[in-house]
């Protein structure tokens, strides 16, 4: 007996199960948590029987009377009540045969609802009806592999993952979230069906993706995904990361496992997905800037031409095409910056700079900045989280001193053609960049007045005087 918590939905579900005589089951990854003691945001509902009746007969009985969303198609249905998702399904069959993806689906009984989960430990069922309430039908040893943290398939695993490919991703991102192993059958089942990865939809993996992306601990998935050889297949970028070579006794470090510690420093940081992606991408362009030279390795402009691959790989995926995108890229153009500046004297210049061109984004590049540190070496390390504190320090004060966060030029344009009767042109292009290059610079302050003599010096060098003074 699984000990169940107070919960209206279930008493109310056993009422009717009893008055109707049906049999009725938690099942899936709510029973999964709740045997971790873990908290589950949806409970799936099995019934032998209609799923959508019984969906409307509970909710009938609630106050409220939540509303029902029905997918007939797929013979499901589902309300939230107090922030919990609950989905009711009739149990059953599914069959696959080899020329299609789809699932020829029946009704079917508890035992071969179970049969088409995709491993034990999602596989259990609880009942719901009084007599047997809190009784576990778990046919598959789904308890002792969660005491022994397995992840196992209920059948054959190369039936389970032919028929639903999609379920070699899913076993990788529950052995990740878990922090299971992968049972060795199972493993060797999905090395050997890697490349039926390719009948999935793009959507359906990044999806997958973005969950190990989001886990405590993703370097545990990214290593999984290159061992089971998914990795090359579904996100060749980042496989390309991949090895050292070594040149005249020289050798460069793995980009690839660098850039999975980098993602777990981050992952202690940050839930912020996007900023998780920029960890991902930042040295997604090292294998295609690697040049062996008198400088030994070398990965010049790697920053530039990796968030020049950040659209590309986001369309590939499916990801975002909006300001996520731009976000990712941004970080991952300027990641170099917060420890080129740490390296060297902090001068307020380069402070300014930085700010100027991060904006509101500048925690989380200095963020990215301190996970992208992966030395081995204590007193380097040491010496970097010192810095970085200074590098913070200066970036309160300089910001509040000169307010450069989302800047805007205290001239515009407009203002310059107006002063000058000057018709638009590159001149005034010029006028401005010499403007905002003073203040960046520390040798006029942010603000109109110090701008406006600046830019009478600057046009007087074009051969250019004031002609309409402006009104304050
Ligand atoms: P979580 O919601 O925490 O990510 P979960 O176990 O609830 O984990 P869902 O994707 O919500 O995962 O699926 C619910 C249940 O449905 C699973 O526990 C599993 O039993 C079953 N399931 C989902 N997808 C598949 C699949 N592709 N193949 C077989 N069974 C699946
Ligand atoms: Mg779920």
């Amino acid at each position: 007996m699984i000990k169940l918590p107070e919960n209206k939905i279930f008493n109310i579900i056993a009422e009717i199960a009893d008055n109707e005589n049906l049999q009725v089951f938690i099942i899936g990854g709510y029973v999964r948590d709740i045997i971790m003691h873990q908290t589950s945001k949806d409970v799936d509902i099995v019934v032998l029987g209609s799923g959508i009746e019984l969906a409307n007969k509970v909710s009938s009985q609630i106050k409220g009377k939540p509303k029902v969303t029905v997918f007939k198609r797929f013979g499901t249905a589902m309300f939230k009540y107090k922030n919990i998702e609950y989905e009711f399904v009739g149990a059953r069959k599914e069959s696959y045969s080899i020329d299609s993806r789809k699932p020829f689906v029946e009704e079917g009984t508890l035992a071969e609802d179970q049969n088409r989960r995709d491993f034990t430990v999602n596989a259990m069922a609880i009942s719901l009806r009084k007599d047997n309430f809190g009784e576990l039908t778990d046919p598959f040893g789904g308890l002792q592999d969660i005491k022994n943290k397995i992840i196992r398939t209920p059948l054959e695993p190369e039936i389970t993952f032919s028929d639903d490919p999609l379920r070699m991703l899913r076993a990788v991102r529950f052995a990740t979230k878990l922090n299971f192993e992968i049972n060795a059958d199972t493993f060797i089942a999905i090395h050997k069906n890697k490349e039926r990865i390719n009948i999935i939809s793009k959507e359906r993996i990044t999806e997958e993706l973005n969950k190990i992306i989001h886990s405590d601990k993703p370097s545990k998935g990214f290593k999984l995904l290159e061992e089971t050889g998914l990795l090359e297949i579904i996100f060749p970028e980042m496989y390309a990361l991949k090895g050292v070579e070594t040149i005249k006794g020289q050798g460069h470090k793995d980009n690839f496992y660098h850039t999975i510690q980098v993602l777990d420093n981050i992952a202690e940081k940050t839930d912020n997905l996007w900023l998780r992606w920029a960890a991902v991408l930042h040295d997604i362009a090292k294998p295609k800037t690697k040049h062996f030279g008198k400088e030994g390795w070398t990965f010049h402009n790697h920053e530039f031409l990796g968030a020049k691959m950040v659209p590309e790989i986001f369309k590939k995926m499916r990801l975002p095409q909006n300001e996520k995108m731009n976000y990712v890229a941004k970080l991952v153009k300027l990641h170099l910056r917060p420890i080129a500046l740490v390296q060297d004297v902090v001068t307020d210049s380069a402070v300014r700079r930085l700010l100027f061109e991060a904006g509101d984004d500048i925690n989380d590049l200095m963020i990215l900045s301190e996970a992208d540190i992966t030395s081995k070496n204590e007193d380097k390390i040491q010496k970097y989280i010192s810095n970085y504190q200074l590098v913070r320090e200066k970036l309160i004060e300089v910001e509040e001193k000169d307010k450069l966060r989302n800047w805007q030029p205290p001239i515009t344009g407009e203002i310059i053609i107006e002063t000058f009767n000057m018709p638009p042109s590159k001149n005034v292009g010029i006028i401005k960049e010499a403007i905002k290059e003073a203040i960046l610079e520390g040798i006029i302050g942010n603000n109109y007045e110090e701008a406006y003599n600046f830019m009478v010096k600057e046009a007087e060098k074009l051969g250019f005087t004031v002609q309409n003074k402006q009104k304050e």
